[in-house]
């Protein structure tokens, strides 16, 4: 007998038909024998729809009433799921994040987890029941509804694994596991059958949604046995298990995928004067206005002066471009200047570290398409360029052939 955690995502209870599937899904298990946690995503589109929702009530929001109306459309698949289970003769219990309880901090919108209380869903699971957990949501130390941030769910799923040292996280979703790239980008994408936590934290944080990066670190950290497999019943199979280490004896294929997101943009500082603590003086207030600074590029200096660029998520745009035109004023700067029409791609891959030439190959793989490479960052094992994001599509499906991705070639 083991104990699994089942994280079923939106598409996967998108519909009455689909809440039906994943009971029967969840049945089988339990039929032959094991203890089954289930967390659940809204059904898909709802998340956006209550968002959406709040945006017509209010300019801005209060983080705080934000988390109360999106969290509950994971309070209905919970009770939907274990009506569904109760039909077919499984006894269920749903539990919202409060109930379990899944205590966070207080960041409401992206809080993490602190502490899950796994007594409760212990006791259940002895007697025989099937736990369902409300995905994305938490509780702080005042009571206060707190949520993940987008993509929560697979994190709920993996730390209510790790709290119950369960022997497998399952993700299911509408893909049946990790490919090469976003199969919906590049229809000759490849499914890998496995991907080792470093580059599976690469992808998630270079822009892959297929796991939310939380998950992954958290799968990490505590050793979370991690599959992604699909809920469909025609793409049954073995899905992806996320491995601890890359196999010393395997040779390792020089790049493991591609990630992108569109979710970029570029802010310049031009006519900085060229002198010690300029970046700080910039970036300082960036950070201290709690905005993520991604790439940055201080050009070499002409006459006394430097231009200064850097990239944030584009929610964040406004923002900072408020607090830099403070900036400019303070340190005698000629101009800022922004653009919201940027998209990044990386290659990630293991094998890179034992591969000289591939950021080559991935240079001149973009200059034969006449692709202009805007900025570029690296670590031990992946290369990021930041590029207009028109040539998003044509960049990510060149790469994918010139790095022998591609299905065909495989
Ligand atoms: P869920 O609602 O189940 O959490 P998501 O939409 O969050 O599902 O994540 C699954 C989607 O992630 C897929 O439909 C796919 O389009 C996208 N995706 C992006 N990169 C990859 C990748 N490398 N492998 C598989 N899917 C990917
Ligand atoms: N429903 C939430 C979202 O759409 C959480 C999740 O699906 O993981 O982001
Ligand atoms: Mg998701």
């Amino acid at each position: 007998m083991a104990l699994i955690v089942q994280k079923y995502g939106g598409t996967s209870v998108g519909a009455p038909d689909r809440i039906r599937n994943v009971a029967r899904k969840v049945a089988k298990f339990r039929a032959a024998g094991h203890q089954v946690v289930v967390v659940v995503s809204a059904m898909s589109g709802e998340t956006n729809r209550l968002i959406a929702l709040t945006k017509e009530v209010a300019s801005n929001p209060s983080p705080r009433e934000l988390d109360v109306v999106v969290s509950t459309g994971e309070q209905v698949t919970i009770g939907l799921l274990c009506m569904a289970l109760e039909d077919i003769g499984v006894p269920a219990k749903s539990y919202t994040g409060a109930q379990v309880k899944i205590l966070t901090d207080s960041l409401h919108t992206k809080a993490r987890i602190l502490n899950i209380d796994e007594a409760p869903i212990r006791r259940d699971l002895d007697e025989g029941k099937v736990v369902v957990v409300a995905g994305f949501q938490g509780v702080d130390e005042n009571g206060n509804i707190t949520t993940l941030g987008r993509g929560g769910s697979d994190t709920t799923g993996v730390a209510l694994a790790a709290a119950l040292k369960a022997d497998e996280c399952q993700i299911y979703t509408d893909v049946d596991g990790v490919y090469t790239t976003d199969p919906r980008i590049v229809p000759e994408a490849r499914k890998l059958d496995t991907i080792t936590f470093e580059e599976m934290l690469e992808m998630a944080s270079l822009g892959s949604k297929v796991l939310q990066i939380r998950s992954v670190e958290f799968a990490g950290k505590y050793k979370v046995k991690l599959r992604v497999l699909s809920s469909f019943e025609d793409r049954e199979g073995e899905g992806t298990l996320i491995t601890v280490e890359e196999d010393k004896n395997m040779e390792q294929p020089v790049i493991s995928g591609i990630a992108f997101s569109r979710d970029e943009a570029k802010l310049t500082v031009t006519g900085v004067p060229d002198k010690p603590g300029i970046a700080y003086q910039i970036l300082g207030p960036i950070a201290d206005a709690n905005i993520d600074v991604d790439m940055i590029i201080q050009n070499i200096g002409h006459d006394g002066c430097t231009d200064f660029s850097f990239t944030v998520t584009r929610g964040d745009l406004a923002k900072a471009l408020t607090v830099l035109e403070g900036v400019r004023a303070h340190i005698g700067a000629r101009a800022v200047e922004s653009d919201n029409t940027m998209c990044k791609v990386s290659i990630v891959g293991v094998g890179m570290r034992s591969h000289p030439g591939v950021a080559s190959q991935m240079f001149r793989t973009l200059a034969e398409e006449g692709i202009n490479i805007q900025m570029i960052s690296t670590s031990e094992i992946k290369i990021s360029v930041a590029i207009e994001d028109k040539y998003l599509e044509l960049a990510v499906r060149a790469l994918h052939k010139a790095f022998g991705l591609d299905a065909a070639a495989a």
